[in-house]
């Protein structure tokens, strides 16, 4: 557990992004600086966090920290390479900001820096993102890259800042999508494994499945579980029907709604065999 300067602990047990290449063997030299996205989107942190952390084949990307006013997350060893920045891959350490975020981002990006530099015992270079590669991240970012190397060597030298540097924008409220259809949850009680709720919702504890619903959370699949954590079970979940079983059984033992059952398997009555389909 790593707490900054500024009292921030980062948490580096939520996210274990596979998207990566392991060790630096062409060094370190320095931090890139991305944003998250357009601001007008309104990603949340854990969304950025867990699509980072997700394996998307060729398109699959990631990022060492991700960095908000209030929240810093690591997803990706600092000691390994993330796949951020193209070219700026090999040696510099990626970081996503929040594009909503204010003055706090930006000093947390720099605790970040500097923590870095102390902990390989060298100055970073920082880069915006679009020195790589032809890009328009990291927005609003871009002109205070020179503030956020100011800064490192200021925390560096133990002093605190002395001015404001960004304005927040305002907080914009935007229409929420709809709620997802139930997507089945299984609250973690103590005890609980990945390979216990891969065998209660698919019927196998293999590996493969046991990867599946580790990916679908974000997490690794060796995660040990809090008591309390909610694991998202991945799509398909069929129901194979045996003789005895009624509506509102198979809703019980998901606790769903029957006629969200029944809305998914139109015109389909029960009798064994049956595949139904349960999300
Ligand atoms: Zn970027």
């Amino acid at each position: 557990m790593t707490t900054l300067k500024n009292g921030i602990t980062i948490d580096e047990t939520s996210w274990c992004s596979p998207n990566s290449w392991s060790g630096r063997p062409n060094g370190i030299t320095g931090a890139t600086v991305h944003w998250w996205g357009l601001p007008e989107w309104h990603q949340k942190f854990d969304q950025v966090a867990d699509y980072l952390s997700t394996d998307r084949g060729a398109s699959s990307t990631s990022a060492h920290y991700v960095v908000s006013d209030t929240r810093v997350a690591c997803l990706v060893s600092p000691e390994n390479r993330a796949w951020h920045a193209l070219a700026g891959n090999e040696t510099t350490i990626g970081l996503e900001l929040d594009p909503n975020g204010g003055e706090a981002t930006l000093e947390n990006t720099a605790q970040v820096i500097a923590m870095l530099e102390e902990y390989f015992g060298k100055d970073f270079f920082i880069y915006p993102h679009s020195h790589w590669t032809s890009t328009a991240c990291p927005g609003k970012y871009t002109d205070k890259i020179g503030w956020i190397a100011d800064r490192v060597n200021q925390i560096r030298r133990g002093q605190t800042p002395t001015q404001a540097v960004i304005t927040p924008t305002p907080t914009i409220l935007c229409n929420q999508p709809p709620a997802p259809v139930a997507q089945p949850e299984w609250v973690v009680e103590k005890g609980d494994t990945l390979s216990k709720i891969a065998r209660y919702y698919k019927g196998e504890a293999s590996r493969a499945m046991v990867e599946a619903i580790a990916s679908e959370n974000g997490i690794c699949p060796d995660s040990v579980l809090k008591v309390g954590q909610k694991i998202k079970i991945p799509s398909p979940l069929v129901w194979v029907v045996e003789p005895g079983d009624t509506w509102g059984k198979i809703a019980d033992y998901y606790s769903f709604d029957i006629d969200y059952l029944k809305s998914l398997n139109p015109g389909v009555s029960l009798a064994p065999g049956v595949v139904l389909r349960i999300w």
